[in-house]
């Protein structure tokens, strides 16, 4: 098979960052996730670019999308270089979905699904180690060790935008932004609908299936 590229749609807390490092590990790709890039650079400049504010961490931590400008750029750089990719976190606006569309071609686009109350009960709950970016829930996905990142030994942290407040608004922000994405890619060639509320090991089941059959 050639590098697939790979598109992961879903709300916030719907298990994307999960199952795209497992999909980056399986298929020798990039895991590309605009959340990680802007939570690396929260405090880059963007004044120059003429947004309402200079950085990117007040949209952040009150759960509301950093202007088009600098996540494109984000994503036209790092998709310049890969062979393959699974692209995660983007996009979450129509805008931004014809940006991708002149950047590059896409073989899979998967949606995961996953009710509110339950997107609610994942985020409050998740930790996220501090080294490596691994995802864990206090529930649903303990470490071995309470705390402490099972791949690297780092700190397992709370997201700053993970508190009640910020879910339900980054829930509102996807569900006016967002969903017309998602409805704009159903009849995009290879679009594949997951049940995003089975188990880990079930999601990934239905994903490998569907990159298999559909960039085989
Ligand atoms: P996203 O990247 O879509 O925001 P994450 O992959 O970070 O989502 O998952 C959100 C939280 O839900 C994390 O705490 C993660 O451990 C947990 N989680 C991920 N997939 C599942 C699943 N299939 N069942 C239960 N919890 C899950
Ligand atoms: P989640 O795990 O909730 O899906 P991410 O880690 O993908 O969250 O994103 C965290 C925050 O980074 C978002 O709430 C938003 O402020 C910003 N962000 C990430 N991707 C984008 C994007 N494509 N457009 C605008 N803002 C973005
Ligand atoms: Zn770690």
């Amino acid at each position: 098979m050639s590098a697939p590229q790979v598109l992961i749609l879903g709300a916030p807390g719907a298990g994307k960052g999960t199952q795209s490092a497992r999909i980056a590990e399986e298929y020798g790709i990039e895991h590309v996730t605009t959340g990680d890039a802007l939570r690396s650079n929260k405090d880059m400049d963007i004044s120059h670019m003429d947004t309402e504010y200079d950085t990117p961490r007040a949209y952040m931590e009150a759960g509301d999308l950093v202007p088009d400008a600098v996540v494109d750029a984000i994503v036209e750089e790092a998709l310049s270089g890969a062979e393959g990719f699974v692209l995660d976190g983007y996009p979450r606006n129509l805008a931004q979905a014809e940006t991708l569309a002149d950047v590059t071609d896409l073989d899979v686009v998967l949606v995961l699904e996953v009710a509110r109350e339950e997107l609610i009960e994942r985020l409050t709950g998740r930790r996220v180690c501090e080294g490596c970016g691994t995802n864990y829930h206090v529930e649903f996905d303990r470490p071995e060790e309470a705390g402490v990142c099972d791949e690297c030994g780092g700190e397992l942290i709370q997201r700053e935008d993970d508190n009640r407040e910020a879910v339900e608004n980054r829930l509102d922000v996807f569900e006016e932004n967002t969903a017309p994405v998602v409805e704009h890619y159903r009849d995009h060639e290879g679009f594949v609908a997951i049940d995003g509320e089975q188990s880990p090991d079930g999601v990934w089941a239905d994903i490998s299936a569907a990159i298999d059959e559909r960039a085989g």
